[in-house]
């Protein structure tokens, strides 16, 4: 096997092997385009070490010839004395894990080589600056020193001068400062920092691979869904300085703004910088456009590179440049990341330029940045205080109070608080912080900073580099200019504008929202333009989709917001929720009844309740089928509670006034009280043990029919018997059924035809799909029993108790309630879908347990060959284009 590729030798589609990084770079090189050279080691040689903690025994040997080949390329060796080749060793995985992993800069600096670097350069300064850097970096990514050792040091050294820049820094200054880098490793690490430029490298590789499995790479990993056993790419890239002088200068680019997707010149710009800088916002950098005035020849090639590059990868592409006096190099680019907006008007801007075709558009987008583009956002209107405005980094409109660390915010967010986290910057420690605000706020840092890279990954708000905040983070406040906010005052973050807010701010809906309510307004033309792209999008979704998308709703109301959102019908109406309110009483007449007559009053009684429920719904979705399920859940939930119940007529009899309905109410209670009750006396049971409650209900629906018909409507009820285990109480209920509906056209002289069909929700009704498709028209597939019961995961509890050291523990990435489990309750739905079909080939299948919106799985569904999923209306639109994206 091969374990190092040249730059010459690699293309974007090795990006398994050689990482994103490395795959680009190669890709860049190939086109042309000023690349230092360089090569890389692949992904495979990572993964070795990982597994067997030593390198691959042929990566030396090989890594030498490829060294042997640059310095033969650049005519000067790695460290030479008197000239030294120097290189930058960094990570580089196939996903972009921002600031997770290790990068080290400056390679072949030692104490005879930093002599050789001054004479060459003629910049003592600059020398003895890369060296000192290259101590720092080294001791704290390879030799593991804490980093803090080394800024207080920077510190005390620009304090001793009364200095407060870096770069005020003289060489002499510089010179010392190396001293005492050295003394601090050599404290720390317990070693003298390596005067061997070969094993510089060698380190620094071994500690890019092994900074794949630091803590914070893996939570990253897990945030965003990354597998854990990829292993990371290793470039190494001859150094080139953006730090020789003001001709020199290091920045970061967008081919589009990657916020609103518009064209443009998007990016920053740091002159006389060294890469980091720029993406670690530590100083201010300039907009990209005045490179214009500061080096005219090094912009134009830049723009020419941009328009080279986004032709060549047909979409929005990032890129970090270094000018080393007036010569520019590309040391990076990728497709870069997008807010939700972006990524839809961008892929319909692509189509426009004939770049992409409407299939391609599909991939450009998925149901996670429709579903961000669904949230509210902050009313304009309102009268509220503005603190001040920084970038928009990552849409959303956040409110919570304000914590200025990173401990801070998960401790309070733990408890229930909301919180926004407010630092001057961040760096890759806070990230745990970032996953638990509401959103993201700085003071510095531009749109590439590490807070707005990694929160528009994560989907979450952020605004950065909001320059007229002070933040303290020592006092645990910031002040804008006589306004102190303090920790724990509320304060809202608009990652859309920028803007940042005291108090409160009141939240509107989304234009999104809007468009899909059938309300969008023209107005402001940014909303306008958006809502087009969905359209469009959309558009493309439905033509090519092959999954039905259904509701589950259970009143009108609901039904027709569906249908607004494209709801091709309901599939599934929980009849449980009709018995609320004052109707719970009625159910909870016909639990107590102990005599055939009280009950069938109590049935009676309810008929005429369900049937308008049920008319109203058909009328909702004339035209479109309506699965209506009958009673599920245990009848307990429509009692009261059992422990306010005993108190209550404990107190009473204490009191010798307890009342007669109260006493027998406990009675029942007690009777009914289940241990657990989700696998008691519910679903299918109920309809065998509680005489005439399901034929109500049967008759309510095949009434509600007959009336709709009537009235000239074309109701399609499906009638669906849920918690089903074996195709006995099927057959029961299903004769049960057939008897009501024949008796219903009889006296009403209406034909009606409804479907009967069952859930498949319990392990055993998968497996025996076959036999159950006997006495089944369809089969909905109800996920979420279906997952507590093949795991054995109460969904109710789990959540709360053990599930976050689950994730923590990598041992699942998701909950298996929110995305399916493929391998389990998947290859469930899997078999019992062909086993089902083999009985019955003309067998309806759809989903309406909770993943009938979550995109993973509806891709997943439309590979096992549903026909439809149903999801909660407002995740209709999400459904649609997923089920779209999977089509195409
Ligand atoms: C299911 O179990 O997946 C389902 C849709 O039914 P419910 O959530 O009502 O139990
Ligand atoms: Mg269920």
């Amino acid at each position: 096997m091969k374990f190092v590729y040249d730059f010459t030798e690699g293309n974007k589609d090795l990006k398994d092997l050689l990482g994103g990084k490395g795959a680009n770079l190669a890709e860049m090189t190939n086109l042309g385009l000023p690349v230092p050279p360089g090569f890389t080691i692949t992904t495979e040689a990572c993964k070795t070490y990982l597994d067997s903690g030593e390198e691959p025994t042929e990566l030396r040997d090989e890594v030498s010839a490829h060294l042997d080949a640059l310095e033969q390329k650049m005519g000067k060796k790695l460290g030479q004395a008197d000239d030294p080749l120097l290189v930058s060793v960094r990570s580089g995985a196939k996903f972009s894990m921002p600031g997770m992993m290790d990068t080290v800069l400056n390679i072949g600096l030692s104490d005879k080589s930093v002599t050789g670097l001054a004479k060459q350069s003629g910049d003592d300064r600059f020398a003895w600056d890369s060296y000192r850097r290259l101590i720092q970096m080294f001791g704290k990514t390879v030799l593991g020193v804490d980093g803090d050792l080394f800024e207080e040091a920077l510190e005390k050294a620009k304090e001793a001068k009364k200095v407060t820049v870096d770069t005020d820094l003289e060489a002499a200054d510089l010179k010392k400062l190396v001293t005492k880098f050295k003394k601090i490793v050599k404290t720390e690490a317990g070693r003298d920092f390596p005067q061997d430029p070969r094993e510089q490298m060698d380190l620094a590789i071994r500690s890019v691979f092994e900074s794949w499995n630091t803590d914070r790479a893996k939570l990253y990993r897990r945030q965003e869904r990354i597998p854990g056993d990829l292993g990371t790419a290793v470039n190494i890239c001859s150094m080139v300085f953006g730090n020789l002088g003001p001709d020199s200068g290091t920045g970061v680019a967008f081919t589009r703004d990657p916020a609103s997707g518009h064209q443009g010149v998007y990016g920053d710009y740091l002159q006389n910088a060294q890469g980091e800088d720029v993406v670690a916002g530590i100083r201010n950098t300039v907009p990209l456009a005045d490179l214009e005035q500061i080096d005219k020849k090094s912009y134009d090639q830049l723009m020419q590179i941009m328009e080279t590059l986004e032709t060549h990868y047909k979409d929005l592409c990032d890129i970090e440049f270094t000018i080393e006096r007036g010569q520019l190099w590309m040391l990076q680019t990728r497709v870069g990341k997008r807010t939700a907006g972006a990524a839809f008007r961008i892929a319909t801007q692509l189509v426009d330029q004939g770049l992409i075709d409407e299939a391609e558009a599909l991939q450009r987008v998925n149901g996670a940045q429709l579903a961000q583009l669904m949230f509210p956002r902050f009313d304009e209107s309102a009268k509220v205080e503005q603190l001040g405005r920084g970038i928009a980094a990552s849409p959303g409109a956040a409110v919570g109070k304000a914590v200025f660390d990173s401990y801070t915010a998960i401790k309070w967010s733990r408890s229930g608080e909301k919180v926004i986290l407010i630092r001057r910057e961040t760096n890759p420690d806070d990230l745990d912080g970032m996953i638990a605000a509401e959103g993201i706020l700085t003071s510095r840092g531009g749109k590439t900073s590490h807070a707005a890279v990694v929160a528009r990954g994560m989907g979450k708000t952020c605004v950065c580099g909001a320059e007229d905040l002070e933040v303290d983070t020592k006092r645990r406040r910031m002040t804008v200019g006589s306004t102190v906010v303090e920790e724990g005052d509320v304060v809202s973050i608009d990652g859309s504008t920028g803007k940042v807010y005291l108090g409160e701010v009141p939240v509107v809906p989304s234009p999104v929202v809007e468009y899909f309510e059938g309300r969008m307004h023209a107005g402001a033309d940014d909303a306008d333009e958006l809502v087009a792209a969905v359209h469009r999008i959309m558009a493309y979704a439905d033509r090519v989709r092959r999954l039905r998308v259904r509701a589950n709703a259970d009143n009108a109301e609901d039904a027709l917001r569906a249908r607004r959102f494209g709801a091709q019908g309901i599939g599934l109406c929980r009849t449980e929720h009709m018995f609320l309110g004052e109707r719970r009483e009625m159910v909870e007449r016909l639990i107590l009844a102990d005599a055939d007559d009280e009950r069938e009053d109590a049935l009676k009684q309810l008929l005429p309740l369900q049937k308008r429920d049920f008319v109203e719904l058909f009328e909702a979705m004339d035209g479109l089928p309506v699965t209506v399920r009958l009673l599920d859940p245990p009848l307990h939930e429509f009692l009261p509670d059992i422990t306010e119940l005993s108190v209550r007529v404990a107190l009473a009899e204490s009191r010798k006034d307890a009342n007669e309905n109260d006493l027998r109410l406990l009675q029942a209670v007690h009777r009914l009280h289940e241990q657990n009750p989700m696998l008691g006396l519910r679903g299918v049971r109920l309809g065998l043990v509680i005489p005439g409650l399901f034929t109500m209900q049967v008759r309510a629906i095949a009434e509600a029919a007959a009336e709709r018909k009537n009235a000239k409507g074309d109701p399609r009820a499906e009638i669906m018997i849920p918690l089903v285990g074996t195709v006995q109480e099927l057959e029961i209920v299903r004769e049960e059924a057939e008897q009501v509906i024949a008796e219903v056209i009889e006296s009403t002289g209406v034909d009606l035809k409804l479907a009967l069909g069952t859930m498949i929700e319990l392990p055993r009704a998968a497996l025996t799909a076959d036999q159950i498709a006997e006495a089944a028209e369809f089969f909905s597939f109800g996920t979420n029993d279906l997952t507590q019961t093949v795991w054995g995961f109460s969904r109710d509890d789990v959540e709360a108790s053990f599930f976050t050291a689950y994730l923590e523990k990598g041992i699942f990435g998701v909950s298996p309630f929110e995305t399916i489990d493929k391998d389990g309750v998947g290859k469930l739905v899997k078999d019992a879908v062909k086993a089902g079909r083999a009985t019955r080939p003309d067998l309806k299948l759809g989903v309406c347990g909770e993943h009938g919106g979550d995109p993973e799985s509806v891709h997943f569904f439309h590979e096992v060959g549903l026909d439809y999923v149903s999801c909660s209306p407002f995740r209709i639109p999400v459904a649609r284009l997923e089920a779209g994206r999977a089509a195409s």
